[in-house]
Formats: C-alpha cells, sequence, structure tokens
C-alpha cells in the first residue's frame, strides 16, 4: 500500500497517462536565455528521473512583445527548435512528461514595445503598454497558436498557456486594466472572449492528442479583479474551447498579499481552488504553498484538486517524488519557501537555484560523485554550512565526524525556526537530522572541538559560524540589554517596550517574533483576517472590503539603524515587502540614520546624523542588539597557528551577508571537490 495513494494514482488523460498527480509547475530559471541548453536539458531531465508526472517549462514568450524582458527565450527559429528537441529529447529518454508553458507577459514585459488590452502601466514597471488594435490582437493570437504549434514540433507533451497572474490573457479579463469598449471589452463575455480564442486556436493548432493546460488565476487580489462566477464561467468556456487541463494561478504580481513567501501557510489556497471542482469535467490543478508529500496527498484526499503543482519543492529536491514512492519522505530536501536562491535571482537576472540545494540547475556545474579515496573528514560546527558539506561528503562514501558545542544540530537555523513566519525552518533541521541518521554520520554534540581532537583526520572543515558584533554603546552592560541570541534562543523574559538595536535580517526577524502572539502562518483564517483575503465568491477578487485586519502586536517596539536608507531596502527582493509590511501593521517605529547615545534606566537615547541633532529618548523595558556578526575563527586561527590545514566555510569564512545560502552552497562545493 503506498504511503501516499492519492498522489501516486495514475491520471489517464485518454490520449496518454501522467503516472501520478504531481506536476512540477513551471519556474524561470534564466538558463534558457544563457544559451548552454545542455544545462537546460539536464535540469529537467534530472527531475524527470525522480519521478514527477509532468512538468511545466519556464514561460517561453510567443513574440518579442511578449517576452518578460527584452531577449526572453522564445521558440522561433530553427536553431531554437534543435535547442527545444534536445530538452524533451533527454526528458523522454528519463521516462518524463514535459509541457512547454507559453507565457505573453503583456504589460509585465519589462519593454517599451509591450502591449496590452489598454494603456494602463503596470504599478511594478515603468513602461507603459501600447493598446492593441484589431489586427495587433489578431496577431497575438496567432503567435500564441503558432508557438503551441512549434512546441509540438520540438517534442513537448503538451503546452500551457499562462492566464494568470495578472499576465497578458489576465488584463483582459479584468476592467482593473482592460478599459476597451469594443468585442474585446466591456461585459465579461467581451473580456474572456482573449483566453477563449487562445485556447480554441491553439487547439485547433496542435490537433487532439496534445495536452493543453490553461493556467486560470482563481483569486486575483488586485481591485477591480474577477468573481468566482467569472472564474467558474471562463474555467467551462476554457474547457469548452479545449483545454485538457485547468491549473490554478493565485494573485497577481503586484498583488499587496504574499502568495508563496514563507509566511504564507501551507496549501493557503487549495481551498479556492476546491470551489470549481465538480464545475468542470476535465482535471483541475491546485498549487501554492505546498511542499510535502502529506500536504500534497492531504490536499487531494479532501477532494481539493484531482492533481497537485509544486514549482520549488523540485529545486529543493529532484527526487521528491521517487521517494514519496519509497515511503521516505523524511528525506526530500524541503523547499522552506524563501526565494533566496530562487525567485530573488531570477529578478536579479541570475541563474536559479535553491538555498536548500544549490546543485538545482546547476546540475552540469556541481557534481557529487563516489570519492577515488575515502577519507576521514572532520566537520567542526553543525550549522548550516557544516551540515550540507557533511551530508555530500558522507553522500561521496567519506567518513564523516561532525562537533558542535550545543546540545542539537542546525546552528543559527534554531534561531530563525522560532520566529513567527518562518516555521519552515523547522522542516529543513528535521531534513538535515534524518540525512545525518541515513548517511550514518557520526555527530559530537555538546563537544566544543580542539586542535588537538582534530588530529588524524584527513580533512579538516571548519564551519564555526559568527559571532554577534559588539556595537559599543555606552551603557549596554545594563541589565536591560539582551542579545538576538538571548531572545530567540534563551527565551529571556522581553518587557513590553523594546527598542531594537540593528534593521538587518536579523533585527527585522526579532521584531517579529516580539510583536507576534500566536504566528498566523499557523492558522489559516487568521492569517487570511491579517492580509484582508476572503473568498472570492463574496467579494470580487478576493479582497477583503475592510482591508487587512490584523491582531493588534503584542509590544511595543521601535527598530533602528544607523543609516539613513529605508530601513528592510537590502533584505529579500521578493519578500523584504513582506517583512516591511508585516511590521507596519503591528505598528513597529522603524528610525533610519541614528547615533546611538547611551543606554540606561530610562532607555535607549539616541540623536539623529553626523551633527547629533534631534535627541530623543526611547522610553523601553529592554535593549536588543541586532548588530550583525563577525567571523568566529577562533579554532580556526588556533589550527592555522599549528601549521594545520583546513578549509573555513560559511560564517566562520566571511560574516557579512552571511545566510544559509552562502553557507550551504559553500559547503555542498567543497565536499563535491574533497
Ligand atoms: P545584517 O543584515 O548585516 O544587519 C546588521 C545590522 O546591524 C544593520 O542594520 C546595521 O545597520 C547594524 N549595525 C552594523 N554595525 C553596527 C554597529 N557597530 N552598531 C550598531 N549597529 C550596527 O546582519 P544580521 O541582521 O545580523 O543578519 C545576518 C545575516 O543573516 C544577514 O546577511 C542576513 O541576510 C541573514 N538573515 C536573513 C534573513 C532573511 O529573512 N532572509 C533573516 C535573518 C538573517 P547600521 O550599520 O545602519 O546601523
Ligand atoms: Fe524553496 Fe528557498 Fe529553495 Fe527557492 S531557494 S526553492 S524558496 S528553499
Amino acid at each position: 500500500m503506498s504511503h501516499y495513494p492519492n498522489l501516486l494514482r495514475p491520471l489517464d488523460l485518454g490520449h496518454t497517462v501522467l503516472k501520478n498527480r504531481v506536476l512540477m509547475g513551471s519556474m524561470h530559471t534564466n538558463l534558457e536565455e544563457r544559451g548552454d541548453w545542455n544545462r537546460v536539458a539536464e535540469f529537467y531531465a534530472t527531475r524527470a528521473r525522480g519521478g514527477v508526472g509532468l512538468m511545466v517549462t519556464g514561460g517561453i514568450a510567443p513574440n518579442p512583445e511578449g517576452g518578460v524582458f527584452p531577449g526572453a527565450g522564445g521558440l522561433y527559429s530553427d536553431k531554437d527548435m534543435a535547442h527545444h528537441r534536445m530538452v524533451t529529447d533527454r526528458v523522454h529518454e528519463a521516462g518524463g512528461k514535459i509541457a512547454m508553458q507559453i507565457l505573453h507577459a503583456g504589460r509585465y514585459a519589462y519593454g517599451p514595445d509591450c502591449v496590452s488590452a489598454s494603456a494602463v502601466k503596470s504599478p511594478i514597471s515603468p513602461f507603459p503598454p501600447k493598446e492593441l488594435d484589431e489586427e495587433g490582437i489578431e496577431k497575438q493570437i496567432a503567435d500564441i497558436a503558432a508557438t503551441a504549434g512549434r512546441a509540438k514540433e520540438a517534442g513537448y507533451d503538451g503546452v500551457e498557456i499562462m492566464g494568470s497572474e495578472g499576465y497578458f490573457l489576465n488584463q483582459f479579463l479584468v476592467t482593473h486594466t482592460n478599459k476597451r469598449t469594443d468585442r474585446w471589452g466591456g461585459s465579461y463575455e467581451n473580456r474572456m472572449r482573449l483566453p477563449i480564442e487562445v485556447v480554441r486556436r491553439v487547439r485547433e493548432t496542435v490537433g487532439k492528442d496534445f495536452i493543453v493546460i490553461f493556467r486560470l488565476s482563481m483569486i486575483d487580489l488586485i481591485p477591480n479583479g474577477s468573481t468566482f462566477d467569472e472564474v467558474v464561467q471562463l474555467a467551462q468556456e476554457v474547457e469548452k474551447a479545449g483545454a485538457s487541463i485547468i491549473n490554478t494561478g493565485i494573485g497577481w504580481h503586484e498583488a499587496r498579499v504574499p502568495t508563496i513567501a514563507t509566511s504564507v501557510p501551507r496549501r493557503a489556497f487549495a481551498w479556492v481552488t476546491q470551489k470549481l471542482m465538480g464545475k468542470v469535467s476535465i482535471p483541475v490543478i491546485t498549487s501554492n504553498r505546498i511542499n510535502t508529500p502529506e500536504v500534497a496527498e492531504q490536499v487531494l484526499a479532501e477532494g481539493c484538486a484531482d492533481m497537485v503543482s509544486m514549482a520549488r519543492p523540485f529545486l529543493a529536491d529532484p527526487d521528491f517524488v521517487a521517494k514519496a514512492e519509497a515511503g521516505r519522505g523524511d528525506l526530500i530536501a524541503p523547499c522552506i519557501a524563501c526565494n533566496q536562491a530562487c525567485l530573488d535571482h531570477t529578478f536579479q537576472g541570475k541563474v536559479s537555484s535553491c538555498l536548500v540545494n544549490p546543485k538545482a540547475a546547476f546540475e552540469t556545474e556541481i557534481v557529487v560523485e563516489k570519492a577515488q579515496t575515502v577519507k576521514t573528514v572532520a566537520i567542526v560546527g553543525a550549522g548550516p554550512a557544516g551540515l550540507s558539506t557533511a551530508i555530500t561528503a558522507a553522500e561521496r562514501g567519506h567518513k564523516v565526524t561532525v562537533f558542535d558545542r550545543a546540545g542539537e544540530i542546525g546552528g543559527q537555523l534554531n534561531m530563525a525556526k522560532q520566529v513567527p513566519g518562518k516555521e519552515e525552518f523547522w522542516g529543513l533541521v528535521d531534513w538535515f537530522r534524518a540525512m545525518v541518521a541515513e548517511l550514518e554520520i557520526e555527530v559530537r554534540l555538546d563537544t566544543t572541538a580542539t586542535a588537538e581532537m582534530l588530529e588524524g583526520f584527513d580533512e579538516v572543515v571548519i564551519a564555526t559560524g559568527v559571532t554577534p558584533r559588539d556595537p559599543q554603546i555606552p551603557g549596554q552592560d545594563h541589565a536591560k540589554v539582551l542579545s538576538y541570541i538571548d531572545v530567540l534562543r534563551h527565551k529571556a523574559p522581553v518587557g513590553d517596550r523594546v527598542a531594537v538595536i540593528g534593521a538587518g535580517g536579523i533585527g527585522f526577524d526579532v521584531s517579529e517574533f516580539l510583536v507576534t502572539g500566536e504566528s498566523p502562518t499557523e492558522n489559516l483564517p487568521d492569517w487570511m483576517r491579517e492580509w484582508g483575503v476572503t473568498d472570492p465568491a463574496e467579494n470580487r477578487s478576493g479582497l477583503a472590503p475592510e482591508g487587512p485586519q490584523p491582531e493588534p502586536a503584542i509590544r511595543e517596539v521601535t527598530l533602528l539603524q544607523r543609516k539613513a536608507e529605508k530601513p528592510g531596502k537590502r533584505l529579500g527582493k521578493t519578500t523584504g515587502w513582506i517583512h516591511r509590511a508585516s511590521l507596519q501593521m503591528k505598528k513597529v517605529q522603524m528610525k533610519a540614520g541614528v547615533n546611538y547615545e547611551r543606554i540606561d534606566d530610562e532607555g535607549l537615547h539616541i540623536s539623529f546624523g553626523e551633527a547629533r541633532e534631534r535627541p530623543e529618548v526611547i522610553v523601553c523595558d529592554n535593549v536588543i542588539l541586532c548588530a550583525g556578526q563577525l567571523s568566529e575563527r577562533s579554532l580556526a586561527d588556533a589550527l592555522e597557528a599549528k601549521g594545520v590545514a583546513c578549509h573555513v566555510i560559511g560564517g566562520a569564512d566571511v560574516a557579512a551577508e552571511l545566510d544559509a545560502k552562502r553557507a550551504i552552497d559553500q559547503g555542498v562545493r567543497l565536499a563535491a571537490g574533497l
């Protein structure tokens, strides 16, 4: 009996059968634009080998004006055809199936030639779109249909027509962006004419035995979006027009509601997809924040959908399905929904990868093979850098011993997991623990490693992490002063009024911890209220008319930094706004450009600017120091002094801008070469 009977059940589409109910959702890796198609092919083939039922590629532009950015990958020339052939051949050899996503960005296209229903500029792009005329609309339809035809010729098993997330087809559907008065605008029948016509023409072009997925926005989360009746009507028309599957899209990119970040509860939107079940006869796929086989199974068992789409989880672990089939869900590297190495990279024009799995999209570069010579490897530090080195080294057959002076593995991850909205870090630590056990890595906890203890090992890796920076503020030895470690690790009691020194990642995390009572991430109705999300059947677009209704903060927090820039400016590109909005909702005061004058019984005394003007006292019960970190190198220095060779990685190597992404990447790369 399978552990996940619903998830692993085949799905018969008539002309073809998908081996399970798992779709790898579309992700833009930026690999196509780099021109290394062997690497693109290997990225998808690796995931096909891992057993996923069907994959969807990153968005491929139907024409230059519809590309997400100038030069976005398309399928125009014979050369493009040969490249895509490499992908489909390699996936088929690996026993997989793959559909190509056709993505017309409309007004989200980051270029001056962008087009849309009306000339309404998007708040997330500087380029106002040109309003298409009748001929222009026909050209877009023809280009999309022709691209579908070429996808079939290139060997794809299907296409996904991107109709959600606020892209081109979505822009015609709603009055927010469609101000037309001709046959493409006005009534809903007119506004949905374009997506339906696109599906009809695509089906006409590709013929009967070809998968056509339509990705449909079930809840727009923008003003003047669709009602749920309109969603159902569109789904039914899309089915009639020839779609084989309906996939779920949640929220436009410009929505001010988080939809995939780690603070979004797991399976937060499966209930929206469920509302469509029974209204169409083709399979319906649900998505967003589903990252374990247990959650996916539950969603299907409850009848929320016929199939589950997971995208980022396949960056974290390409063998997700194979491990689920083997009943080893505990060995699946979890996607923690941080966006740090995937979406943040995409938006920075870098190749997307994964914080948890740096091999993602680097399959041809980071190759982990059995070692020629088995070595003994000592690793000091059981944080992300040390553990990822240990796991990769052990996978290669080395005999690994890990030392840590703490009583548990995980290092700084154990602090991150205490922060409301970062509960996924529990799963990451659990995964490290499962892998350590599986690979029989020896772990010596409560052990302060010394140079003597490390003698005799073939390789020594120092991953001792960081120590808090001493900000040297007069009065910082006052009893009311605590460090982030006291608060997050040792759960020191904290008063009602707090000043947080340092507005970096940790200052934001500590503030979140201090103002939040029950984590809304653990309670979907609370989270929906907090962000103003409601049933789209009751309120158009799924936005609550009363707006966000956050729980009041449980403490008064002032978050400070010396730099004059906006606090939180350097947080993650796709998640920083969520952290800032979340603290603003809790009325956290943010002060930039401050000097810390002193701390005393009254509180924290500050002034502003070089001239130390506008002296002010922040009356508070506690001051929490989150002033950055320095490398913990004492052991590395002791070894070097003795002439013992060692590898220094993670925070012990460079503390500035350290995060788990760099730590894990460095660890895996080092171990791949040991
Ligand atoms: P950080 O991001 O470098 O922030 C350090 C903060 O301390 C800054 O606000 C800095 O601002 C302040 N500071 C620096 N020197 C100071 C001094 N001498 N006196 C007073 N204040 C001082 O470091 P962090 O917050 O410790 O975080 C460490 C790493 O973990 C970061 O790289 C971060 O990316 C990562 N992290 C990420 C997340 C995430 O959500 N992605 C969460 C937590 C941590 P001023 O110099 O302007 O005062
Ligand atoms: Fe998931 Fe973070 Fe990896 Fe992206 S980088 S796939 S969000 S764990």
